[in-house]
């Protein structure tokens, strides 16, 4: 980090710049913006006016991430910031506990199963997923598939209300 560089928080120009940034959605879960992901690390704005946006790749290999950036800096340009340099730093490795709040509600309401946190219990003693179905709420539920619409996903059902879903898996 530099001496020149401001943090997100401290300039109102550096807050315009986090809030472009962090308005990016994830170009496979259009409900979940970047900061939702947890995927937007760091943002600085130097005095030049020059921006370094600090990001973490969700699933590595995800061709989605080449997206991101695109639209990281397509955002700022049409915030007014012309100097964007998007870096991508790979540790710590994302995991699926970095999601928001906000953002696993999402998840929920658009009909994706959150992932259980790596703390859950349930997961801590069987040593795999209980997953909670997202229209009804039931536990009782069985993976139909490893891979759901993409790789992110697995395909699960509900022996309650019989439904499919996506569930979002824990990383
Ligand atoms: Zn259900």
């Amino acid at each position: 980090m530099n001496a020149a560089a401001a943090s997100h928080a401290t300039t109102p120009e550096a807050a315009k710049a986090w809030a472009a940034a962090a308005s990016v959605c994830d170009p496979e879960i259009p409900v979940l913006t970047l900061q939702d992901l947890g995927v937007l690390r760091d943002l600085q704005l130097d005095r030049d006016g020059k921006v370094l946006v600090t990001i973490t790749p969700t699933y590595s290999g995800c061709p989605a991430m080449l997206v991101m950036e695109t639209e990281i800096l397509k955002a700022l340009r049409e915030a007014g910031f012309e100097k964007v340099k998007v870096e991508t730093v790979l540790s710590p490795a994302w995991t699926t506990d970095w999601l928001s709040e906000a953002g696993r509600e999402k998840l929920r309401s658009y009909g994706i199963a959150p992932p259980v946190r790596a703390s859950s219990s349930r997961q801590a003693l069987f040593g795999k997923d209980s997953v909670d179905c997202p229209q009804c709420g039931s536990s009782d539920t069985e993976r139909v598939s490893e891979f759901g619409s993409t790789s992110c996903k697995a395909l699960y059902r509900c022996c309650s209300c019989a439904e499919p879903f996506d569930y979002f898996k824990c990383l």
